[in-house]
């Protein structure tokens, strides 16, 4: 397996605004010219693009290409789950979303201390070995969000989990709440495979400060900033793919450019992307992966993740124009926060997400 796995979390838009409004000939045209260079493994969740993301694969991938020509990926939604019986209700609903018999790999979808606690109540570990056993999932595993004491203690209960999906990229190699690092080294000790999401940090390594940028371009300037970021997470021993969300051909073509014939970063460059890491962790932004789970809990419909990443923008240096905040401010606006935290439950960076919008708002 070639180490890049197309995310299916950011698939390219029709409107910007609306999450579900994906542009499905365009996906057609990436699923294609990834399958064509021999890349074959596609991750998709539940609640992605409005819990639209399935059934897009569905028409752009499987209804259009033979089954064994490529491996999907899907998760349990264990923070949506209200009783036991959901887990059933929502694995049959997901087989026939995605029109498949089967997943090639299947996941507890972002595992935390609360959520793995939800798991084990609702027998969640057991029915999917069932499910491993009867054929319809190839290969368990889980992903994850907390500190790698948490991750030690799922991996040491249940030794069958069969790889685990890391949040790794060179800004939270050391981040206190991510832990990249440590998570890393957790899932080392345990011998379990490796899948790194967010290599990028939801955008934040393809747009990196002048002072960042400048220092790859000197190393070599025909590579993009998001090439640094993967390369970086998919040389780490132990990690067989590297997922990102491409949002559009340019971006698939960037990363296929350098993932096909993959050759691991030198200690050097290693060390560069790191020392990167250092300089932008110290300008504070907001550690946002637009990932859009708060997205559709606020009742204020606040444009949170925009918002955030603008605010970066603004922090990072770059020139904001005021077209670009009213743009995002037409409908609601971040002093229209109401503190109800209903964002906050959903976010799985732990973002203080009010107190931002009080902060964005004073900001602008
Ligand atoms: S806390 Fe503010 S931003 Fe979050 S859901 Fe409530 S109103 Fe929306
Ligand atoms: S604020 Fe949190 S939940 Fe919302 S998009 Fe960013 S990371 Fe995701």
């Amino acid at each position: 397996m070639k180490k890049l796995g197309f995310g299916c979390m950011r698939l390219p838009l029709t409107d910007k605004k609306d999450d579900s409004s994906v542009d499905i000939e365009q996906v057609m045209e990436m699923v294609d010219a990834y399958l064509n260079e021999s890349f074959n493994y596609f991750d998709t969740a539940y609640m992605y693009h409005k819990g639209k993301s399935e059934c897009f694969m569905k028409e752009a991938l499987v209804k259009r290409h033979p089954r064994e020509s490529f491996y999907l990926a899907d998760k349990l939604p264990v923070g949506m789950m209200k009783c036991a019986e959901d887990k059933e209700k929502i694995f049959l609903d997901q087989k026939e979303k995605c029109g498949v018999e089967y997943f090639d790999y299947y996941l507890l979808h972002c595992l935390d201390k609360k959520n793995f606690k939800a798991a084990e109540e609702y027998g969640v570990f057991e029915y999917l070995s069932e499910r491993k056993k009867a054929g319809e999932i190839k290969t368990l595993g889980f992903s994850f969000h907390d500190t790698a004491d948490v991750l030690d203690e799922i991996l040491t209960k249940h030794p069958e989990m069969e790889f685990v999906q890391l949040q790794i990229n060179y800004l939270d190699w050391e981040n206190e709440k991510v832990q990249s690092r440590l998570c890393y080294e957790t899932a080392k000790k345990h011998g379990t495979p490796i899948i790194v999401m967010e290599p990028v940090r939801g955008g934040a390594l393809a747009n990196v400060p002048g002072v960042v940028k400048n220092m790859l371009n000197e190393k070599d300037s025909s590579l993009s900033a998001a090439s640094w970021a993967i390369r970086f997470a998919a040389s780490l021993d132990g990690v067989f793919m590297v997922l990102s969300g491409m949002s559009d051909m340019a971006q698939l073509k960037d990363n296929m450019s350098y993932m096909k014939d993959f050759v691991p970063l030198t200690e050097e460059e290693k060390a560069l992307c790191l020392k990167s890491g250092t300089i932008i962790a110290n300008k504070d932004t907001v550690p946002c992966t637009a990932c859009r789970y708060c997205a559709e809990e606020c009742p204020e419909k606040i444009a949170i993740p925009e918002l955030l990443a603008l605010y970066n923008k603004k922090i990072n240096g770059d020139n904001v124009t005021a077209d670009e905040y009213a743009s995002l401010t037409k409908e609601s606006d971040p002093s229209d926060c109401i503190r109800c935290k209903k964002c906050e439950k959903m976010c799985p960076q732990k973002i203080e997400i009010a107190k931002l919008m009080e902060k964005v708002s004073e900001t602008f």
